[in-house]
């Protein structure tokens, strides 16, 4: 039995903070707590330091969170992140194809998914919603490298047979026999899940999404992944492609894709009918900010999710995305809400990263919130990193006299607007360590 405490500012959520709440009761911080780890879970949080029999990290002055969710991510693309110059459709035929193709390479899948999960785990994700290639292989390397580190990924081979490069299609049948194959082998063992993985509605003959229907319809429990309404090129195209369709949306749910499990990313040019669909199948938007800036797609509209009731995650969606970093990505978000017209309250960009993630993916038993019975998969984070971000937060703190002390949201939307990677200290899963700042460590007491 492996007993592990430790000590530091815990956050975390108990519900949906509204969206310009500052003050949101749903907001959890225990300062200079214990949390309690045995066995891979969250035992007990308290005040008291615990007995001789737990072994120590001192993190004092630290912030402890749940491990951050990235509910839209693409392992194969860390070799595109950062190309210049594209919009989404001439972006995927110019960058993504091309490196997408490498992945038919078992070792090259292999190294691949190895990379990206130790990418993933030195930026504070602990779970992550994963977009691998069409060969079957890349998502099997992710279930197996998912696997060794115990960590939650929600994956399957992607599902295109048209407009791709030769090297990039599969077929029906051989897709069906790809996907029965690792759900078999993959879904519900460890921490691993099953997605049927539409890549979006383009590159998939109306067969193809028959056939992706038929697999959630025959199994229970598999999550549903692929795009909608990201580009204003790419919804013309699909209503070329769909005329019989009433919107982008709608060509998934007549294939039978929407359901409570479904994660669908971007959502940008959507209009009130599809949101009220979201909402009563209960699907949810992957909201992918620096994607949509740095490819010009647009700017979600978070207010109206929220208004007609369907959930909201936050998502990198690298290497559309231009960072894995979560706190990037919020501070990202933020701005994205500014530019309409909205605040988007740090706890309500932190929630949607955390527990808000895990609700919509069924998994808050599990993830998202530190609480006994929770897994305990966390991150450990410097409250600032250099100069101006540390004098930043000694202001927020009322360590600068004369000014007076902020609120606690002011201090964390500073954190979270400055913040990245070489904020994160550690990251565990399960409660094994994973990923440790070189040269600055939780001291044993
Ligand atoms: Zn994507």
């Amino acid at each position: 039995m492996t007993r592990l405490a430790l000590r530091g500012d815990l956050l975390d959520f108990t519900g949906l903070p509204a969206l310009g709440d500052v003050d949101s009761p749903a907001v959890r911080f225990r300062p200079d707590h214990w949390l309690l780890i045995e066995d891979g879970r969250i035992v007990a949080v308290q005040a008291e330091a615990p007995g001789e029999d737990w072994r120590r990290e001192d993190h004092r002055g630290r912030l402890i969170l749940p491990g951050f969710v990235d509910t839209h991510v693409h392992c194969p693309q860390l070799d595109v992140i950062a190309s210049y110059g594209a919009t989404l459709l001439d972006w995927l035929q110019t960058y993504t194809f091309p490196a997408e193709q490498r992945f038919a390479d078992p070792a090259v899948a292999r190294a691949g998914a190895e990379l990206f999960l130790d990418a993933l785990l030195a930026h504070g994700t602990t779970a992550a919603v994963v977009f691998a290639t069409v060969h079957a292989v890349s998502a099997e390397a992710l279930f197996e490298a998912a696997s060794v580190r115990g960590m939650r990924i929600i994956t399957g081979k992607v599902l295109m047979d048209r407009h791709a490069p030769e090297g990039l299609r599969d077929d029906v049948e051989g897709a069906r026999r790809d996907c029965e194959a690792q759900i078999a082998r993959w879904h519900g063992q460890g921490r691993n899940a099953f997605a049927v993985t539409v890549r979006f509605a383009i590159t998939s003959t109306p067969a193809q999404l028959a056939m992706a229907g038929q697999l959630l319809q025959r199994h229970e429990g598999l999550y549903m992944q692929t795009h909608v309404a990201e580009n204003t090129d790419e919804v013309r195209w699909v209503r070329e492609l769909f005329p019989e369709a009433r919107s982008y949306l709608d060509v998934y749910h007549r294939h039978g894709l929407l359901n409570e499990r479904a994660v669908l990313a971007h959502g940008i040019w959507l209009d009130e009918a599809d949101r009220t669909l979201l909402h009563d199948t209960g699907a949810h938007i992957a909201f992918c900010p620096t994607s949509n800036l740095f490819l010009g797609s647009g700017l979600f509209d978070w207010q109206a999710a929220r208004s007609q009731g369907h959930g909201v995650s936050m998502a990198t969606d690298v290497g559309g995305g231009t960072s894995l970093s979560m706190l990037r990505t919020l501070a990202e978000a933020y701005k994205v809400q500014a530019l309409r017209g909205t605040r988007l309250t740090a706890w309500s960009a932190l929630h949607a990263a955390t527990l808000g993630a895990a609700q919509a993916l069924h998994l808050d038993h599990e993830l998202g919130r530190l609480e006994a019975g929770c897994m305990a998969d966390l991150a450990v984070w410097d409250w600032a990193v250099g100069p101006v971000a540390r004098h930043r937060d000694a202001v927020a703190r009322g360590a600068v006299s004369p000014l007076p002390a902020q609120s606690l949201h002011a201090r964390a939307f500073a954190w979270m607007t400055q913040g990245d990677d070489r904020n994160l200290v550690a990251s565990y899963v399960a409660g094994r360590l994973h990923h440790h700042r070189t040269g600055s460590s939780g001291e044993p007491v």
